[in-house]
């Protein structure tokens, strides 16, 4: 199966396999479809991967099917061996898929390499810690003793967006393969280049074959079969609501396989005026601009406080001018493309409903050349404004002002996503107090987006069930056993013969 070779962080040459990874083997799709991926940058053609069919799932079923028999007795300490030595082989390829991320993805290769790649890394490391920890629990019982084991699910799939692929890939693999589980990827479709380098990784390892396959495919072609797959155990998502009720209907109406959803989000940064006003600058602006926005957990709705607010605009609007757009691979950018042109229109079309809504635009709006968006932020939004409730996915920031703790308690949960939310205050009742009022998976104080392979990263509301990350995240890939036992009573005279 032929490869491509593409040019990466200064120029290094990195070779990808084209094909689907099944079975260990890199091999074309039936009937040789394949799908073009295209650098969001310049819009220049990188190369073309196969797209998995019905047919390739099917495949790819069959020796997920295979692998779990040989797969499942295998002792613990071989998933430890095997999760780790695929970190290490990550952490020396780091370059690589860096250069992958930013070519494909749009990603700023600096942010890439000292954040995507060590996160991914990191959740290698740490679930290949669980893996020969799975004790389940000892219990008593009346007539003799019960105790529960934690059991893999079998054949499971991972779905995944292309924002943070490789790292929302290793969310799903790592705690998979922990828990004895075989697993199928789809990798996105936008951004298939680092799943073809993951592979290579996975096979140079030594996983089993079967163990981990790896297909890049359309959502509506390979993603559609997997989630109606009748062999699959479990779909782990992350994307779109709107996919995400997809799968969940298909789920319900086939094998009702367990399924996982991290969905959109629309979080609120809450900057009150007790904060320390350049931390709470710091990280409302990196909040909506890190990756473009194009994170589920951005703070994408600013909330300020009257007392502050006027000083607030003016060091904000500061802040989210100072970029410099360009290619993402070069150190001097700080502002690479959105993912694609239909990620471009998308974001523009909402800096045109706000502006026609009345909203006063603090800087930015403008159409860049090519993909790229400018920072930009609208002060005065209202709660019903369309950038205050739906996700935009882009450097859009919607600010208002609050006088209240409650008032703002009651912005911040009046929307259905509920993933993440961010709070600026010294004052630590009332980080506590709000924090715990607000209805998302997590809440970070006087900081944004603190991500760590300990801590369970997920939804509610909308924005999805389920959890990555953390020791919680072990939960959604294995079913719990109780095993009773009835312990008979001494015969009379038993001991006495012994
Ligand atoms: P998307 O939902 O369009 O696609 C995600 C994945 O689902 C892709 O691999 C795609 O091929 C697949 N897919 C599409 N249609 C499908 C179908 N009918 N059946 C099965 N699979 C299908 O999302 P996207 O555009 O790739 O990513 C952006 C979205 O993802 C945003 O809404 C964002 O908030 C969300 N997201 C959430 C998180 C999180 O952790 N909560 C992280 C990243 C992105």
């Amino acid at each position: 199966m032929a490869q491509a070779i593409l040019s990466g962080f200064q120029g290094k040459p990195i070779n990808v396999h084209k094909g689907l990874f099944i079975n260990n083997q890199f091999v074309s799709a039936t009937n040789n479809h394949t799908l073009d991926t295209t650098n969001p940058a310049n819009a220049q053609r990188l190369t073309d991967v196969s797209a998995a069919q019905k047919e390739d799932v099917n495949w790819a079923v069959e020796a997920s099917e295979a692998a779990f028999r040989e797969w499942r007795p295998t002792p613990p300490q071989t998933r430890v061996r095997l999760l780790s030595k695929l970190a290490d082989l990550i952490e020396r390829d780091a370059v690589d898929l860096a250069s992958l991320e930013s070519i494909d993805a749009g990603i700023l290769y600096g942010e890439s390499l000292q954040f995507n790649v060590p996160q991914a890394v990191d959740t290698l490391r740490y679930f290949a810690g669980w893996a020969d920890k799975g004790a389940g629990q000892s219990l008593h019982i009346p007539d003799g003793l019960a105790y529960t084991q934690h059991e893999p699910l079998g054949i499971c799939a991972a779905i995944v967006p292309w924002n943070a692929p490789l790292m929302i890939t290793i969310w799903k693999l790592a705690p998979a393969i922990a828990t004895g589980n075989v697993l199928i990827i789809k990798t996105p479709e936008l951004t298939p280049l680092y799943g073809q380098k993951l592979a290579a990784l996975i096979l140079e390892a030594g996983f089993p074959p079967g163990v981990i396959n790896i297909l890049c495919g359309e959502g509506k072609v390979a993603g559609q079969a997997i989630s109606e797959h009748p062999k699959i155990r479990k779909v782990a998502f992350t994307g779109s609501t709107l996919v995400g009720r997809q799968i969940l209907r298909a789920a319900a109406e086939t094998n009702l396989k367990r399924v996982t959803l991290e969905l959109g989000g629309k979080g609120p940064s809450i900057v009150f005026p007790d904060a320390d006003l350049e931390n709470a600058l710091f990280w409302t602006a990196l909040g909506i601009t890190a990756n473009n926005g194009q994170i589920c957990a951005a703070g994408s709705r600013i909330y300020v406080h009257d007392s502050i607010y006027e000083r607030f605009l003016e060091e904000f609007k500061v802040r989210m001018s100072k970029t410099a757009h360009g290619d993402p691979l070069l150190a001097t950018t700080n502002k690479g493309p959105v993912a694609s042109v239909g990620q471009h229109q998308k974001i523009l079309g909402y800096v045109k409903k706000a502006k026609e809504a009345g909203s006063r635009l603090l800087c930015g709006g403008e159409d860049l050349d090519g993909n790229f968006v400018s920072n930009t932020a609208f002060a005065d939004v209202n709660e019903d404004d369309v950038i205050m409730k739906e996700e935009i996915f882009g450097p859009i920031a919607a600010i208002a002002k609050f006088k209240t703790e409650s008032e703002v308690i009651t912005k911040a949960n009046n929307s259905e996503y509920g993933l993440s939310a961010a709070i600026f205050t010294d004052n630590i009742s009332r980080a506590h107090r709000v924090a715990s009022a607000i209805e998302t998976g997590q809440v970070t104080v006087n900081c944004w987006g603190n991500l760590h392979s300990n801590t369970p990263f997920g939804g509610m509301k909308q924005s999805g069930f389920g959890r990555d990350l953390g020791k919680e995240a072990l939960d959604g890939w294995t079913n719990s056993k109780t095993v009773s036992i009835h312990l008979l009573p001494v015969a009379n005279g038993e001991c006495a013969k012994l």
